[in-house]
């Protein structure tokens, strides 16, 4: 409870820091494309684990390869957004995610939502009258 009055606190009176500033210092974010795939990997795993420390997760969604993810990492998320280095080591923990950027995630958010609109409009009754399908059983 109190963590979460302190992130709220910080949420509003705060902007944060770039995430960038939680990295070592002076590590230098190499680009993906001077690394190979076994790199690319360990780099993300260092920046993965660093972040962790900050209780910061970047969650990497089924569509990316670590080599996307590792790419959006260091040119989107680590300039981009903020994190709270007061939050280190109090359990809280702040998501990034990869399906913030990525088309198929978009796409499958987007059937999601309009499956999930299709279905409280026919439990609202909404189907104009008559129109409605006669057996109530299907399934999504
Ligand atoms: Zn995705």
């Amino acid at each position: 409870m109190e963590e979460t009055e302190r992130m709220d606190d910080l949420i509003e009176n705060s902007e944060g820091q770039v995430l960038r500033s939680f990295v070592i210092p002076g590590r230098r974010l190499r680009s993906p494309d001077e690394l190979d795939d076994a790199a690319v990997e360990a780099e993300l795993k260092a920046l993965l684990a660093q972040l962790a420390l900050f209780g910061i997760a970047f969650d990497v969604c089924e569509h990316c390869t670590p080599r996307d993810a590792y790419r959006l990492l260091v040119t989107e998320v680590l300039p981009k957004e903020h994190g709270y280095p007061e939050m280190r080591g109090t359990g809280w923990v702040q998501h990034y995610s990869t399906s913030d950027y990525c088309a198929q995630c978009d796409a499958e958010a987007e059937r999601d939502y309009q499956a999930y609109e299709a279905k409280r409009k026919k439990e609202a009754g909404d189907q104009p009258p008559g129109d409605a399908p006669p057996d109530e059983d299907k399934e999504s």
